[in-house]
């Protein structure tokens, strides 16, 4: 079944700051305004990843407008999962964003850990108070128990991301994986988000086959929680 309308807000795009991404986020912003998007989640890595910015980054993302060529920007980090429910960032900058996103990501600390280990350190942060979103679990090199962890997601509020890029550009073979996810999101009834994993301008606001996998998944509109500016910020907590 078709959805009714295309998601406004794109919570996954990485910027110059995270040392392998190619536009700013002003360059971003315009092309968000420019494609009808309402808001983005400017996600860089966290700073475990190779490459990556600073912590003091994400203090200073204070500097940065709420709104950019009126596109909400939302504050956020896409982090490394590097210890049963830790990430590389301290909980007392982790506060101050409005968007936390955790993944796993090669080379960061927490390779090899098999399919066990993976989805205990993935339902230890589910429960963690500021991680909202679970970034590409459909990484087939960090399998998961994927109807534990949409389990999990229903019961603690915590989305899973079907990722964009997972379909065509990274994380090669995750189609399959991501189509499951979706099947187990549409089971249990679990928060989903779609991102683009945008690392330029040009790919922000691009869902097509994730939006496609969570259709034929039978996901509902109401459980894609970046629809609408709207359903985001409630999602979130946040006001308008
Ligand atoms: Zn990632
Ligand atoms: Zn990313």
């Amino acid at each position: 079944m078709a959805f009714p309308a295309l998601p406004t807000a794109d919570l996954h795009v990485h910027t110059l700051a995270s040392g392998h991404a190619f536009s700013t986020i002003n360059e971003i912003a315009l092309e968000a305004s420019r494609k009808g998007l309402k808001l983005i989640g400017m996600t860089d890595h966290g700073p475990g990843l190779p490459g990556g910015p600073h912590p003091y980054h994400f203090a200073a993302l204070r500097f940065i407008p709420e709104n950019m060529h009126g596109v909400r920007i939302l504050k956020g980090i896409e982090a490394n999962i590097v210890e049963e429910g830790q990430v590389d960032l301290e909980d007392r900058l982790l506060e101050r964003l409005e968007l936390v996103m955790a993944g796993f990501h090669e080379g960061c600390g927490f390779d090899g850990r098999g399919k066990e280990g993976n989805t205990r350190a993935v339902l230890a942060l589910m429960e963690h108070s500021r991680v909202q979103v679970i970034s590409h679990p459909g990484n087939p090199n960090f399998p998961l128990d994927y109807e534990a962890v949409a389990k999990k997601g229903a019961e603690t509020g915590t989305a899973l991301e079907i990722n964009n890029s997972s379909f065509s550009i990274s994380r090669k073979g995750s189609e399959p994986v991501c189509r499951e996810i979706a099947v187990q999101c549409a089971r249990f009834g679990s928060p989903v988000t779609v991102g683009s994993d945008a690392h330029i301008a040009q790919g922000v606001g691009e869902f097509g086959d994730a939006l496609q996998a969570l259709e034929a998944a039978g996901v509902k509109w109401g459980q894609v929680v970046n629809r609408t500016l709207k359903s985001t910020l409630e999602f979130l907590g946040l006001a308008e």
